[in-house]
């Protein structure tokens, strides 16, 4: 019942069925079945090169930045920490310690909203007047996974599980491919854009670096054509070992499982793990924090977050975490226009935010704001189905959204269980092409939640 109620919650806040997305439905054809091509609005901002957002007053550093078991405060009100200093961490495997963006001094530890609509506790730190961002508490650790694991790094294309953990293959599924993900086919996002064509060699560091580890014999770095830029300052520096990948511009190009089609065409069965078809995929922003933590020991205290839609200077902004919402919209000249939603990460999967006193955390790619007249509810005029077929056309997992989507509006559980919800990655392209406005993924959610209180593994 939980869950459920977690899913109403999101049900209400989800950004999709916003309607940006409306317009001329184009399916395209991509280097997989089914997907869409949503206007991708990056021009604002994919010519922003990234810069340093100013030290806050405050920051807030949920203790849960990532999936798996929450930290724990290792820190207490009133206590000094310097910047990369531990303020947080757990012994469970699944988890990431988190570290102190600052010098400065612990003014409080309790519960926080965060951009998933979550209270969690965390803790909030003033920061020195001065500080040198140069400097800061190297990371100690015996090998290549336990750095990775000491600075707490996890998947910040917006996935957030704890990158250690996918370091460790098992002996029955041995990598033979990794997969740097830089397709960032959410529209207006250009964070990862920007960081492939500044720090080309950084990413390909990272990927060399996934690669020695897990032990796998080549690295892909793929990009959607769109960004042609970068695929040229890659390709500059790839070398020996790793390949640079342009693959067509088609969304969701950058889920998981339609990446390894693409790239080894090999599917990813249901009940299935990726690593079943020996690919292992990160997010190139993962991959150079990875190279920065095992070369120079440093933490993940900071990360590029595109700031975009109705703001007056948007741009690619290098934030640290814990940053507040609300002082990064002040420091990008403030909003503009009448806001309708202001979401954290893309328009087709973030989360719409229920305050902007929320802070930045480590899966948080993107602050889109979108004009009132482009973010009005739809889930209101949602009409009957007319059983048009586009959402099962668009689907690139192969499901029939229409009949899980009927069976849950009506409560009929077992009805949408029989349609295989799980599968679902929840990418929108259902609801994008929808004609009658159906809320299809907030419905299959709902389907979702129930298949799972009923122990249904995904
Ligand atoms: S796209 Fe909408 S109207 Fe068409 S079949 Fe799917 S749910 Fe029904
Ligand atoms: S059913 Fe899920 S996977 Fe299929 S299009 Fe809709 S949101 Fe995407």
């Amino acid at each position: 019942m939980r869950t459920i109620c977690v899913c109403l919650v999101l049900y209400i806040s989800r950004s999709i069925g916003s309607t940006w997305l409306q317009g001329v439905v184009d399916l395209g054809k991509g280097a997989f079945k089914g997907g869409i091509h949503p206007p991708d609005r990056k021009a604002a901002t994919a010519g922003c090169p990234v810069q340093w957002a100013p030290v806050p007053a405050r920051l807030v550093l949920p203790m849960s930045q990532h999936l798996g078991a929450p930290c724990v405060p290792t820190v207490e009100k009133g206590q000094h920490v310097g910047r990369g200093e531990v303020i947080g961490s757990v012994d469970a495997l699944v988890s990431a310690p988190v570290h102190s963006p600052v010098d400065g001094e612990v003014t409080a530890i309790g519960p926080w909203l965060t951009t998933g609509g979550t209270r969690v506790t965390a803790v909030t730190i003033t920061p020195d007047a001065e500080q040198d961002l140069e400097s800061y508490v190297r990371v100690q650790a015996d090998d290549a996974r336990a750095i990775v694991r000491a600075a707490g790094i996890v998947g910040m294309g917006g996935a957030t599980f704890p990158t250690m953990v996918k370091l460790m293959p098992s002996a029955d599924t041995p990598v033979d491919t990794v997969i740097l993900n830089g397709c960032e086919c959410e529209p207006f996002l250009t964070c990862d854009h920007r960081l492939m064509l500044e720090m080309p060699e950084k990413v390909v560091e990272g990927a060399r670096k996934i690669t020695e580890i897990v032990g796998a014999s080549r690295a892909v770095i793929c990009l959607e054509d769109n960004k042609p830029d970068a695929v040229e300052a890659l390709r500059r520096v790839a070398g020996d070992g790793v390949e640079v990948r342009a693959l067509p511009t088609h969304y969701p190009q950058g889920a998981e499982k339609q990446l390894i089609w693409a790239i080894l065409r090999k599917e990813v069965s249901h009940g299935k793990l990726p690593a079943t078809t020996g690919a292992l995929v990160h997010n190139v922003a993962t991959a150079a924090a990875i190279a920065d933590a095992i070369d120079t020991g440093r933490p993940l205290m900071e990360r590029v977050v595109t700031v975009t839609g109705n703001v007056a200077r948007p741009g690619n902004y290098r934030v640290l975490l814990g940053t507040l919402v609300s002082d990064l919209l002040e420091y990008a000249g403030g909003t503009v226009g009448e806001v309708g939603r202001v979401i954290a990460g893309g328009p087709m999967t973030g989360p719409a935010l229920a305050s902007l006193d929320v802070p930045v955390a480590k899966g948080t790619s993107g602050i889109v704001v979108l004009p009132l007249k482009d973010a009005a509810p739809r889930v209101e005029d949602d009409q009957p189905c007319i059983r048009c077929g586009r959402c099962s056309e668009s689907c690139p997992m192969f499901l029939l959204p229409y009949a899980i989507g009927n069976y849950a509006a009506r409560g009929d559980w077992n009805g949408a269980g029989r349609f295989n919800p799980l599968d679902c990655i929840e990418c929108g392209c259902c609801s994008f092409v929808c004609p009658t406005n159906r809320p299809l993924v907030q419905l299959i959610r709902l389907a979702k939640a129930a298949a799972m209180l009923k122990g249904v593994k995904p």
